[in-house]
């Protein structure tokens, strides 16, 4: 007899998701952590990630996104605390750019409401903004951010209060899938038993799911916060988007309005332009090359951001080579599922992932568009 109905190893952004998911759903549920809860050491902290619907990626995401924004009120609802914000969102680059043309795709592919403006409009509207004669915005009223670490530690608690018991600093060790079904789990302290293994490793994923052999990569990443020259008043959440900016090279740099005060600053960073890492061994330091290169390149696209440096902090990218996540059934043992590869764009669907993987340690299918993320799959 299985002690637990499922057991989910990692409580990160994903993990943490899927415990609650679970455990609403009245299942016994162990849920195992290497580290301390909501800690700083994978890919779920930081104060803020984008959300947005017009997904530039692959229009495919879009039901997913309508459901994530549907479970994030619910979220909000259910804690009652604020974890999302709607602040707009623009994405500018060149016509031809993935950023503008692949948002504009999906926004037409699945009717959404967006605005787009040349380069003169962008500068009236958002003067901030230093944009090309060639390059164009597409804006998203619906975009904003929500805050990773209020996230974890709702989910966490939301699944503490079903009954879920999540174990911190007990780091899973090897698993493995019993021939008549169920799983056994090790830990340092012990081993588990129970009839569903649910796997959200984050960067850790080559080592736990090493069986698999995904064709992964994992990168360490920079966020810088910086105290805008011209004081934070032109980057307030009411009056200031996030933002998605591509030049011509293909390099996309990100940012959120100044959302923790005037003392806070705002944060920017590149998207995947990062070093490839080992989770137990990534360089936590960030080097003052990196913050002037992100000074050199805010030159021409924000330049009144890169005021006084605040600081800055690192987190993992876990990268698929098509980008796009892995969640699924493992191919071998179907009472064991996955989910990770989440290339540095998965948090805005934290909270669908966990309904997913929910739907597949009990029913063993879900009704969500999920093909695109088929394990299996061959990776281009
Ligand atoms: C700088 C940065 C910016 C980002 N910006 C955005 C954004 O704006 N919008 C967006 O949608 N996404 C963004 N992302 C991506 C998003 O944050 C990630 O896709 C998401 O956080 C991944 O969640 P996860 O649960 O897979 O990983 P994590 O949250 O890291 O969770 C994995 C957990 O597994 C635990 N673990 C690992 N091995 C073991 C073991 N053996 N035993 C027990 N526990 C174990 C780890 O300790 C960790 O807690 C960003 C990521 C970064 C790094």
């Amino acid at each position: 007899m299985a002690t637990y109905d499922v057991i989910v190893v990692g409580l990160g952004g994903m993990g943490g998701s899927a415990a609650y998911h679970l455990a609403a759903r009245g299942r016994r549920v162990l849920g195992l952590e290497k580290f301390e809860p909501v800690h700083r050491r994978g890919s779920s902290h930081g104060g803020s990630r984008i959300i947005r619907q017009a997904y530039f990626e692959d229009p495919a995401y879009v039901p997913l996104l309508r459901r994530a924004y549907e479970l994030w009120e619910k979220l909000e609802h259910d804690v009652g605390q604020d974890i999302m914000s709607l602040t707009g969102g623009l994405f500018v680059g060149p016509a031809d750019s993935l950023t503008f043309a692949g948002s504009l795709r999906a926004a037409r592919e699945w009717d959404l409401p967006h605005e787009i403006l040349d380069a003169d409009e962008l500068r009236r509207r958002f003067p901030t903004f230093s944009p090309r004669p060639d390059e164009v915005a597409f804006f998203e009223a619906k975009a904003g951010f929500v805050r990773p670490e209020a996230t974890v530690a709702a989910h966490h608690r939301l699944a503490a209060r079903h009954g879920a018991d999540l174990r911190y600093e007990e780091p899973v060790l090897r698993w493995v899938a019993l021939p008549g079904g169920g799983v056994r789990v090790t830990t340092p302290r012990g081993s588990y038993s129970a009839d569903r293994l649910v796997l959200c490793p984050g960067a850790w994923a080559p080592r736990l799911l090493s069986d698999l052999g995904l064709p992964i990569t994992v990168e360490r990443q920079v966020m810088h916060w910086f105290q805008p020259r011209d004081g934070v008043a032109a980057f307030e959440p009411g009056r200031h988007p996030i933002y998605i900016h591509e030049d011509g090279g293909g390099t996309q740099i990100y940012g959120f309005p100044a959302i923790d005060g005037p003392e806070g600053g705002a944060k920017v960073a590149f998207f995947r332009r990062g070093r490839p890492c080992d989770p137990e061994t990534v360089d936590r330091q960030v080097h003052p090359e990196e913050i002037q290169d992100m000074r050199d390149h805010l030159a021409t696209v924000l330049p009144t951001l890169a005021g006084r440096f605040l600081t800055a902090a690192t987190c993992m990218y876990t990268l698929t080579p098509d980008h796009h996540f892995v969640i699924g059934p493992h191919p071998e043992h179907p009472q064991v599922s996955v989910a990770c590869g989440f290339s540095g764009h998965g948090f805005k669907f934290v909270p669908v992932v966990g309904e997913i993987l929910a739907d597949l340690a009990t029913t063993g299918t879900t009704a969500h568009p999920v093909r695109l993320f088929d394990p299996r799959r061959e990776y281009r």
